[in-house]
């Protein structure tokens, strides 16, 4: 029988009757694998470990495997964040969040899913290992960063995964492929064992079949570590509890700055579409505005560059990854990462370099991090009325393959709509909403106070419940 389809909630409510046996539902998700994953491509490198363990009695989760996107640390399974100079980097810890999976009772999928490399990207076209399909179009881009965790869910390869977000990389994504995809607040998840990006725009969230399994996977890798000096101290609640199917009375804010030029027409339609069944559940909406809105990707690309500069100085082929051949030192930290990074990679290290320097700090970085709190107190104001902001994800459903590559800005402009969230450090998740003529997906992005991550479900699950967009599955 094909478990595949099924959520990872459903899965563990056979588990706990015995109507499955965890093998069956591992042994479904191979065949499936078999089938779709040649076309879709959402795994790298192959299978490692062949060993398997099949232990249901594994705790809460009773052993159900959580696939995991390649920048997650990995005991003894290789991490190389899709980049050639991390090539053959085995981790000697797990990352918090395995940690937390593991205790709780997970089988962490013994191959890593796909992603541009070190997250730089909003297709999945970045990554060394070549390009991931949209299971929806195969000649379609999956989003990115975290395209391969994507990808996987919506095509059954994975019960469930773990992504990151730095300025979208697991909602935009989420959205391409009809799943559902969280950034928790900055500071909620621990970033420990994470290979950082850029450190104070980070997030590992989950991307999953339904509402309900965000929820549970959310309260497992949610929670203070003192390992990461930027995790919070705050107790985390029972997300599942949110899930109450009720509305009533909420107020939503629509802001105005995200309904404009280059929005896509049909993915426009989508959510207006969305709000409206929103208001007949209850809720009231109402146009709000956040006047920064268009300060967003520049700020962004300033601040993440800048950050992403700084991480990536440590890769010089002394202690990680790949090594350029070379007798002269200094011949071989260039070459290293002349060899071992790619195009994009170089180009935010250049840009990034740019904006730190003696110089140039004061009137970019500088500058950039003021704008960054006016963009944060544009959200405060809005939460001082509203119980939640809804837009759209992305200006646009999943575009071809090669369509954007050439052209950065382009590139740059996909995450619009989810990078003021990594700025103002707030919760936001996005879920399935609707089609498009040519049948893809559109996602709806709902965004909440810091910490609010209950309203996030509540809002999501009670749109899900009354919809049936998140059943519907590609034609692989
Ligand atoms: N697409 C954005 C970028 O390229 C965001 C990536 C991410 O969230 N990791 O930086």
């Amino acid at each position: 029988m094909d478990f595949t389809q099924l959520t990872a909630h459903e899965l563990l409510e056979k588990l706990k009757s015995q109507q499955v046996t965890l093998k069956a539902i591992v042994d479904s998700l191979y065949a499936r694998m078999q089938k779709v994953e040649p076309k879709v491509k959402a795994y790298v490198r192959g299978k490692e470990t062949g060993d398997f363990s099949f232990d249901s009695n594994a705790g809460f989760l009773k052993g159900l495997p959580v696939t995991v996107k390649d920048n997650i640390c990995t005991e003894g399974m290789l991490t190389e964040c899709c980049s050639k100079i991390l090539r053959g980097f085995h981790p000697p810890y797990d990352a918090t969040v395995i940690k937390k999976l593991k205790e709780n009772g997970a089988a962490i999928f013994p191959l890593k899913a796909n992603m541009d490399e070190f997250a730089f990207g909003s297709s999945t076209e970045n990554s060394y290992f070549g390009v991931t399909h949209n299971p929806w179009n195969l000649d379609c881009v999956p989003g990115g960063s975290s395209g391969g965790s994507a990808a996987a869910v919506a095509s059954d390869e994975a019960i469930w995964a773990l992504g990151s977000d730095t300025g979208g990389s697991i909602r935009q994504p989420a959205s391409f492929c009809g799943v559902v995809g969280l950034k928790p607040t900055y500071g909620r998840v621990s970033r420990f064992g994470l290979i950082a990006f850029a450190s104070s725009l980070d997030q590992i969230g989950p991307i999953t079949k339904d509402v309900r399994d965000a929820a549970i996977l959310t309260g497992i890798i949610c929670g203070y570590d003192p390992q990461d000096s930027t995790s919070v101290n705050q107790s985390v609640p029972d997300y599942t509890k949110s899930l109450t199917g009720d509305i009533k009375g909420l107020k939503i804010g629509i802001p105005k700055e995200y309904f404009v030029d280059g929005m896509d027409l049909e993915v426009k339609a989508v959510i207006e579409e969305a709000v409206n069944k929103l208001k007949t559940l209850g809720a009231t909406a109402q146009q709000v505005s956040l006047p920064h809105t268009e300060y967003a990707v520049p700020v962004y690309y300033i601040i993440a560059t800048a950050e992403a500069s700084s991480n990536l100085a440590r890769f010089d082929g002394v202690q990680y990854g790949y090594r350029a051949q070379t007798d002269n030192l200094i011949q071989m930290y260039k070459l290293t990462r002349a060899e071992g990074f790619g195009q994009e990679a170089k180009r935010r290290i250049v840009l990034g370099t740019f904006a730190l320097s003696h110089g140039y700090y004061d009137a970019y970085y500088l500058r950039a991090l003021k704008v960054r709190t006016l963009i944060k107190q544009d959200f405060d104001k809005v939460f001082q009325d509203f119980d939640c902001i809804v837009t759209p994800t992305s200006p646009t459903s999943a575009f071809k393959i090669g369509e954007r590559v050439q052209d950065p800005l382009k590139m740059y402009l996909s995450d619009i709509y989810t990078i003021s969230v990594n700025l103002a450090g707030i919760p936001a998740i996005s879920i399935p909403c609707g089609f498009t003529k040519n049948g893809l997906p559109v996602g709806l992005q709902i965004m909440a106070k810091p910490y609010n991550e209950e309203m996030l479900f509540r809002v999501a699950h009670t749109f899900e419940q009354n919809t049936d967009w998140h059943k519907l599955k590609p034609k692989l």
